[in-house]
């Protein structure tokens, strides 16, 4: 909240703002932990799904994670996949256009970027990062300026 705070401070010494409005988003981390949950497990509608994507969106810069690739479909992907007991959790999903997802397929993604060892660390380090900026948000949403 402290940092909305400072960069409004700081663009009103660069240009007058009459006004000011916050776009209260909130992230479904149920979803985002178990995209697949339904029914009586949760009884929040098809939203879930969105917000799954619009997340790995901003996770992953709206580009293919294996290729980067942006304007195309990107296709939510399951880094470590199910087949090789991969969990749907957030942590473990991504977005990859179509061609690299059938690409790869069920590979194991260290056989699959075996010759891209950069990315490969970058996107297993990506697979260790909690949802913890987006508990920050949900907790400080409604807080009042
Ligand atoms: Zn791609």
């Amino acid at each position: 909240m402290q940092n909305v705070v400072t960069w409004v401070q700081r663009l009103r010494r660069l240009c007058p703002i009459t006004a000011l409005s916050l776009e209260l988003v909130r992230f479904d981390t149920q979803a985002m932990q178990a995209p697949d949950i339904e029914g009586m497990e949760y009884q929040q509608g098809q939203l879930s799904g969105f917000e799954v994507k619009e997340y790995l969106l901003q996770k992953w810069g709206h580009r293919c994670a294996y290729c980067d690739k942006t304007g195309v479909p990107l296709q939510i992907e399951h880094i470590r996949p199910r087949s090789r007991g991969g969990s749907s959790r957030e942590s473990n999903l991504t977005l990859a256009c179509v061609p690299c997802n059938t690409a790869k397929g069920t590979q194991d993604i260290g056989v699959f970027l075996a010759h891209d060892p950069g990315r490969l660390a970058h996107m297993l380090s990506q697979t260790q990062a909690s949802l913890r900026d987006a508990a920050v948000v949900n907790a400080t949403r409604l807080r009042a300026l």
